[in-house]
Order: structure tokens, then C-alpha cells, then sequence
């Protein structure tokens, strides 16, 4: 498993940084942003240390994607948005602040819930 010592997801993973998690596998890890755009704002990450969407090799992706419906349930379960917008930045230019590959499940509570 490839780790990057000074990535914070990294130290997310090994527990060094505490977080609120959702869900959790061997292979990926899904909690809440620390900077919650809306209620339930949900980061899910490969454990395995990939930078962007151009890094990311296919067994990962699947790996973290098949996972990605049944977090997106649990969410609406939870909070009971009435939709939500998933979210990948790859590179500084689109917004991406943290380089270990990561999608956003961000609820949707109306047109005024801060997000959009
Ligand atoms: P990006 O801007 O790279 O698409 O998203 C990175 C996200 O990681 C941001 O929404 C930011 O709030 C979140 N984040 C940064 N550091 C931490 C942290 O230490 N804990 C958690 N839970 N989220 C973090
Ligand atoms: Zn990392």
C-alpha cells in the first residue's frame, strides 16, 4: 500500500489525524470534510496513496467507486437531503487542496443550503 508521509489523507488512514468516518474497508475509507459545505459532506478516498483522477489505476477506482452508491444511501438515509452533487477537483487550477485522489458527496438542501 503506498503511503506519502506528509499527506494528511495518508495520516487520516493510519489514524493519526482524528475523523469523523462513514464508512471503512480494507481498501477505502469514507468520512465527514473537516469544512462541511453542507450537512453530511462526505469525502471517500482509496486507502492506497493515488494523487488526481490521472494516477488513479482502474482496480482502485473500482474498488472505491462500487462502494460509492451504498455511501450515498446512508448519507440520504441519514440527513435526508433532497439531492446531492458528487464533486472530484484534480489539480490546483480546479480547486483540488489535498492530493490524494477524493470524491465529494455533498447533500443538497435547497437553493439557498450554501453550496452552488
Ligand atoms: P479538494 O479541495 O482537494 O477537492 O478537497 C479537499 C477537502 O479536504 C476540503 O473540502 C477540506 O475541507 C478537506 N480537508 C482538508 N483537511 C482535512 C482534515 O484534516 N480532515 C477532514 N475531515 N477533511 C479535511
Ligand atoms: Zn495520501
Amino acid at each position: 500500500m503506498t503511503t506519502h508521509a506528509d499527506c494528511i489523507f495518508c495520516k487520516i488512514i493510519h489514524g493519526e489525524i482524528p475523523t469523523a468516518k462513514v464508512y471503512e474497508n480494507e481498501d477505502i475509507l469514507a468520512f465527514l470534510d473537516i469544512s462541511q459545505v453542507t450537512e453530511g459532506h462526505t469525502l471517500v478516498i482509496p486507502k492506497e496513496h493515488q494523487k488526481d483522477i490521472y494516477e488513479l489505476s482502474p482496480e482502485v477506482a473500482s474498488k472505491l467507486f462500487r462502494h460509492v452508491p451504498d455511501i450515498a444511501n446512508a448519507i440520504k438515509k441519514q440527513y435526508n437531503p433532497e439531492g446531492m452533487n458528487l464533486l472530484n477537483n484534480n489539480e490546483e487550477i480546479a480547486g483540488q487542496s489535498v492530493f490524494h485522489y477524493h470524491v465529494h458527496l455533498i447533500p443538497r438542501y435547497g437553493q439557498d443550503d450554501g453550496y452552488g
